[in-house]
């Protein structure tokens, strides 16, 4: 049973059915998931939670599909690791990875997919589609193929292999599309008005984006239901930024959070900030896609669509669905946002695999430059409690440090060996 009361309307607050729709029959405006929280707090406690099984499911009362027999590959209650040698090279003494990489499917993705593949199913769907910039596709036809039902997944022809294969081997049916990821999503509005299908990120959105909370409540829970002082995540659409606060603030609402009063939710139930929650959203993208962090930067209120050239391909949404309401969340919550410099990318991978032995794709680059930049400012103190937020697997992404690849070549002998060897050290490799 999910306590789902209906649909709301983002811009008009007007109520729209629980059904696959994504935007306001009035105003065209997004519609977001609205919960009976009365009875959620009648029935949730950190035991409750505690008793559930290993994966996103276990927050299953704050999600809007029915956990009862949810499709479920075991996305999500992924390790959060104290990152001593990290944060020694970055003079931060309380710092955190949330390493997201090591989902089912080798992103975060998984969360989101498996609530909204749960919910397809409840409403009938024997297809299940989605425009992706990578690693959605693997999480759809993943998801699909747990779920027994068909999954035809969109992407740009010019993503990484890793991606494509990533995705090709659960069998979907992958179609390549000669264009960018928004020209894709444009397209799939358009098939998804003519095809009964269940698009994870079109008439689904509004169930699919509430599984990325999961990130805020597992963090919370690791952490002993407390909340961190500085948060930095990785943004394409915004949905993920969004949702990762939304979390955080259901917690202390809920009074789930140590130490801290619940509150009654306000009567536009998704955008009450509880004042216990003090946590800094840092938001990152790469300099050659990067919407949100321009909006935020000149102080619009609008974000303006860009054609992406980054190679942090995962983050390329030049037209963020959500970013109007990301900039929302980086003023309520006193946040930052920072563009990534397209060099640096390589760097942050290499900075958290050399130092803490997590294999990263290019957006979790993305990430870790951004950190670091935080860190150097000085936005972030040497011991606030800070989590970074890594979403994706780097051998998804191998191209982007293909050039790293520098091996002693030797024939099976000793003195060959050493000679190698020798020469390396010379030259200071
Ligand atoms: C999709 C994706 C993101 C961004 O998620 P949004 O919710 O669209 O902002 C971040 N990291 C990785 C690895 C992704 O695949
Ligand atoms: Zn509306």
């Amino acid at each position: 049973m999910a306590f789902v009361s209906g649909l709301k309307c983002r811009e008009c607050g007007r109520e729209n059915p629980v059904e696959p729709l994504n935007v306001c029959e009035f105003c065209f405006g997004p519609l977001e998931v609205e919960y009976d929280y009365a009875t959620i707090r009648e029935v949730i406690s950190h035991q409750r939670i505690s008793e559930g099984p290993l994966s996103i499911w276990r927050y299953q009362d704050l999600l809007p599909a029915s956990g009862d027999d949810p499709v479920d590959i075991m996305a999500g209650f992924t390790p959060l690791l104290k990152a001593g040698n990290l944060g020694k090279r970055l003079g931060l003494n309380n710092l955190y990875i949330k390493n997201d990489s090591v989902n089912p499917s080798f992103s975060f993705k998984d969360r989101v997919v498996s609530v909204a593949c749960t919910k397809a199913v409840e409403f009938g769907f024997d297809t299940l589609s989605c425009a992706s910039t990578g690693n959605l596709a693997c999480s759809v036809a993943a998801h699909a193929a747990r779920a027994g039902i068909r999954s035809v997944v969109f992407i740009p022809s010019d993503l990484e292999r890793g991606k494509i294969i990533g995705a090709a081997v659960y069998g979907p049916t992958l179609v390549a599309v000669d264009g960018t990821y928004d020209e894709v999503n444009r397209l799939c509005s358009e098939i998804a008005d003519n095809y009964p299908w269940a698009f994870v990120n079109i008439n689904m959105r509004p169930y699919y984006a509430e599984g990325s909370k999961t990130l805020g409540y597992e963090v919370a829970e690791q952490l002993g239901w407390r909340l961190p002082d500085h948060v930095v995540i990785p943004s394409a659409s915004g949905a993920m930024f969004t949702k990762i606060w939304k979390g955080f603030n259901e917690l202390a609402c809920l009074g789930l959070l140590d130490g801290v009063k619940g509150l009654p939710f306000g009567p536009d139930q998704n955008t009450v900030h509880h004042p216990a929650v003090t946590t800094k959203m840092h938001m990152t993208q790469a300099a050659g896609c990067s919407p949100i962090v321009t909006a935020w930067q000149t102080g619009q209120s609008q974000v303006i669509p860009l054609r992406p050239d980054t190679i942090a391909k995962s983050l390329a949404i030049g037209n963020p669905a959500d970013g109007i309401y990301a900039l929302r969340v980086l003023r309520e919550s006193e946040g930052s946002a920072y563009a990534v410099p397209e060099h640096e990318i390589v760097e942050g991978i290499k900075l958290l695999a050399e130092t803490e032995g997590i294999f990263t794709e290019t957006a979790g680059g993305v990430t870790m430059s951004g950190l670091k930049h935080l860190a150097e400012i000085g936005a972030i103190k040497p011991d606030e409690l800070t989590v970074v937020y890594i979403t994706g697997n780097g051998l998804k992404t191998q191209e982007a440090v293909e050039g790293l690849v520098n091996p002693l070549c030797i024939r099976p002998t000793m003195t060959s060996f050493e000679n190698a060897l020798n020469e390396r050290v010379a030259v200071g490799g």
